[in-house]
Parts: structure tokens; sequence; C-alpha cells
């Protein structure tokens, strides 16, 4: 039951624009089951084939989102039912995307990973290269994506300016291209830091570990 209790504290916690993605990677079913019963719907998963046995196996109106690093050979497993894609960040990725899309005869709904931290192991687009691909106007072909926005993850750092400057400028980047390329997703922040994600303007949160508890895995 805290897994309720850690539902119902964050959202008295964040403003109502705010979406909550939980993240229940590793969790299992029953565990994922308390916080449907409770009235979540949007659920988090980092890699394909947990995301499609969850899929499978639990209710058909859950929102699935991606948020791992995605290879381009398994998209066309979770093309037919994902519901947001966070972690594109390749323009061969959004391609393929693209193509399982049109298969499916689907829209697919994606965030462009940026790679705002200075911890080598992020992936994502550094802001010159999603700049040039918005300059050589590289979207327009691709009709079975819908573009809604970016994602970042900030340094893993006990500094919080750190963090805070990480997300800023990530925000500064959202902004400038916001109105033109019709955005309005921000989804920044983590258990660790979604309150100053918050405060630089996130509007979409993935919270693992304070609603399910520590992984150990
Ligand atoms: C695991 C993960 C999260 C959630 O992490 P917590 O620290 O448990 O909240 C958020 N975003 C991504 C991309 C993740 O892989």
């Amino acid at each position: 039951m805290e897994i309720v209790e850690n539902l119902i504290k964050i959202s008295e916690n964040i403003p109502e624009n705010v979406s909550l993605i939980a993240v229940s990677k590793t969790k299992s079913k029953n565990l994922i089951e308390l916080a449907y019963n409770h009235g979540q719907r949007d659920f988090g998963e980092n890699k394909v084939q947990e995301l499609v046995e969850k899929y499978n196996s639990l209710q058909k109106d859950i929102n699935w989102h991606m948020i791992g690093h995605l290879q381009r050979n398994k998209v066309k497993q979770i093309a037919p039912f994902v519901y947001l894609i966070h972690s594109v960040d390749s323009y061969r990725l959004l391609i393929e995307i693209n193509k399982q899309g049109f298969k499916n005869g689907r829209i697919i709904n994606v965030l462009v990973q940026i790679d705002i931290s200075k911890d080598n192991t992020k992936f994502g687009f550094t802001y010159a290269e999603f700049d040039e691909l918005i300059k050589l106007n590289k979207l327009k072909d691709l009709k079975n994506i819908n573009l809604k926005g970016m994602m970042g993850m900030a340094s893993f750092s006990s500094d919080l300016s750190i963090i805070e400057r990480e997300f800023n400028q990530l925000n500064d980047f959202y902004n400038k291209h916001k109105t033109n390329l019709n955005l309005n997703i921000l989804s920044m922040g983590m258990s660790g830091d979604y309150k100053i994600a918050i405060k630089c303007n996130s509007n979409m949160i993935r919270l693992g570990s304070t609603i399910f508890g520590t992984r150990i895995k």
C-alpha cells in the first residue's frame, strides 16, 4: 500500500500541468497493478522485452512510455502500441520509427533526447546536432512520427547547481524550438532531481524509486 501513499504524496506536491510517469522497470505486475488501481495510467520502461511482456499481460488502457535507449532493430516490437518514446537519439532511429509507424497505420509520438549531462554515459543529440536536423528540415517527410518535445537527463551530481544549470539550458533550448515545431512536452526529472526539474519548467517527470522503492537490479 506504500505505493499508493507515495503516489498521493507526489501528486499533492507537483503542479497540475506536470504529468507523472511511473517508472516500473524491474517491478512486478502486481506492484504496477497497485498503482493502476489507484488511477495511475502512465508507466515507463527502459527495456523493449520487459515493455512488451508487461503490455501483453496488463490492462490495455495503460499508456506505455519507452524511456530507455532504443535499438533500431527493436522498434518494430513496440511500434504497435507504444504511447510515447522519450529516448530518440538519432536521425536513423527517427527514420525507423517512422517506417514502423507507417507499417502499423500509426503516428508515433516521440521526444528527442538531448544529451545535457557531463557524464559520458548518456545518449542523445547534442544541441548542435538537433539544430542541424531542423535547419536541414529533415523531419518534414516523416509523416508517421509526431515530435512532441524533448527529454533530458542531468548529470549524476550532488551539486544541485550543476543539475539546475543543465535543466535550465534544456528549457531554453526547448523554448527556442517550441513554437516552430509545435512542441508541448519537456520531460525532465527523476526521483533525485524532479523538484529542480519542475522549477526549470519540466511538465513530465519520470519517477521510479520514489514510487516503487529502490531497485535491487
Ligand atoms: C530509471 C529511469 C528513471 C527513474 O529513475 P528513479 O531514479 O528511480 O526515479 C527515469 N528516467 C529514465 C530514463 C530511467 O532510465
